[in-house]
């Protein structure tokens, strides 16, 4: 096929040429003497990107997955009890690990198309008076439904309950594109990828840990652990003091990470997240105000600005939507997962993107709807996107000029 590939899943993403091509480099050795001025610099920026000052980093070759991994396995003990909401197949493959790890997870299961509840969390930590419950597991961004939760509300809820428990974040698929503050919210360990929001090839496990869930690290190994080798803490900590990791690590990445890093914060973090949002309203325009479908987040205050889950009309398959779009229009949209496979598609909106390539993703799923046979007008879910952007462009221009 020729052009561009359009690649509209929620992960990977588009990676820029800027970090292709930083990417392109020789091997080196990974335990010379100029090895941790590429290394000391990553665990400072990750600090940044996370919004803790004194949260330790981690950088595991692995994906979001080692990450959800590492964390638990290095701060909880045998048998732990743990609090985890369920709205979405990322959260629940989240808890089904933690459960194959021997915890024992208090499951709070939600509504798909909604996300944690900071009410049901109070009170069952309140309930909790012995406090056996060590963790309370949140995923920030359900990927498989477009669904972000509130982790600021789900902070005030523990703090209100007056529970000592740690606070670990899925933030695979927000970390980088959606606000997320470590040490404001009192996350003590957060996860991410390298794949959705941070542009690189999939490859890094990221997460960032507290001072808090480091003392129940050192509690941990002293009592019970959880078996540990490839994602264990402390052999981590042993060579990043010194900028050296304590295997081989990916050198590509590494440097794609740098650079990755070095765009977010060109740009800036909060201009980033504005951007997201922005582009995020112009797809749902497409959806609610263009087609007139629905989007599998129930309300305005579950809306992601990574993903949107589309609803397709009921005689329909969203799978039937997604592989026409791939065959045919050469896009790649995201399909439906587990309880909702075959009820919508997912067009993945995070990482390098912008107006024209959301506007070429909706174009694609509305001639792909169209194709089989979904009833939407013809241009009207651009239409509405266009609008959409015109006008907010003209909103931050008027601003400019004032
Ligand atoms: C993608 C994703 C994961 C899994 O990450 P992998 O890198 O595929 O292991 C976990 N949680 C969320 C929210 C995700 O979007």
């Amino acid at each position: 096929m020729t052009g561009r590939h359009f690649l509209h899943v929620p992960g990977p993403t588009n990676i820029p040429d800027r970090i292709l091509n930083a990417m392109r480099v020789p091997s080196e050795d990974h335990r010379s003497l100029a090895f941790p001025e590429l290394a000391l610099p990553l665990f400072d920026s990750l600090r940044k990107l996370f919004k803790t000052a004194g949260g330790t980093p981690f950088i595991f070759p692995a994906t979001g997955t080692g990450a959800w991994e590492a964390v638990l396995v290095n701060t909880l003990s045998a048998g732990d009890r743990v609090l985890s909401a369920r709205f979405g197949q990322f959260s629940h493959l989240w808890i089904d690990l933690a459960r194959r790890h021997g915890l024992d997870v208090v499951v709070q299961q939600e509504e798909w198309g909604t996300g944690a509840s900071p009410e049901r969390i109070h009170d069952a930590l309140k309930a909790d008076t012995a406090h056996a419950i060590k963790a309370v597991m949140v995923v920030q961004n359900e990927t498989a439904t477009g669904v972000t939760s509130d982790v600021a509300a789900v902070r005030r809820a523990m703090d209100a309950a007056g529970h000592p428990a740690l606070l670990f974040v899925d933030g695979v698929s927000s970390i980088g594109s959606i606000d997320f503050r470590m040490d404001e919210w009192g996350v003590d360990g957060a996860i991410t990828g390298s794949q959705k929001g941070l542009m690189l090839p999939a490859g890094l496990g990221l997460c960032c840990v507290s001072n808090k869930a480091l003392d129940a690290q050192r509690n941990a190994r002293a009592n019970n652990p959880l078996r540990r080798c490839f994602f264990d803490f402390d052999d981590m900590m042993k060579s990043n003091k010194d900028g050296y990791f304590p295997y081989t690590p990916s050198l590509p990445m590494l440097y794609g990470l740098r650079e990755a890093l070095a765009m977010l914060f060109e740009e800036g973090l909060e201009n980033v997240f504005a951007r997201h949002r922005y582009l995020a309203s112009g797809v749902r325009a497409a959806v609610l105000d263009g087609w007139g479908l629905q989007l599998c987040a129930r309300e305005p205050k579950w809306y992601s600005d990574t993903v949107s889950a589309v609803m397709v009309p009921s005689g329909f398959n969203g799978t039937d939507v997604i592989k026409r779009a791939f065959k045919r229009y050469n896009l790649a949209l995201g399909t439906g997962l587990s309880e909702v496979a075959g009820k919508l598609f997912r067009i993945g909106h995070l990482g390098d993107l912008n107006e024209l390539m959301c506007l070429g993703a909706i174009t694609g799923a509305e001639m792909s709807m169209r194709d089989v046979g979904i009833d939407v007008k013809p241009g009207s879910g651009a239409a509405a996107a266009e609008e959409h952007y015109r006008r907010a462009d003209a909103q931050s221009l008027a601003k400019a000029a004032e």
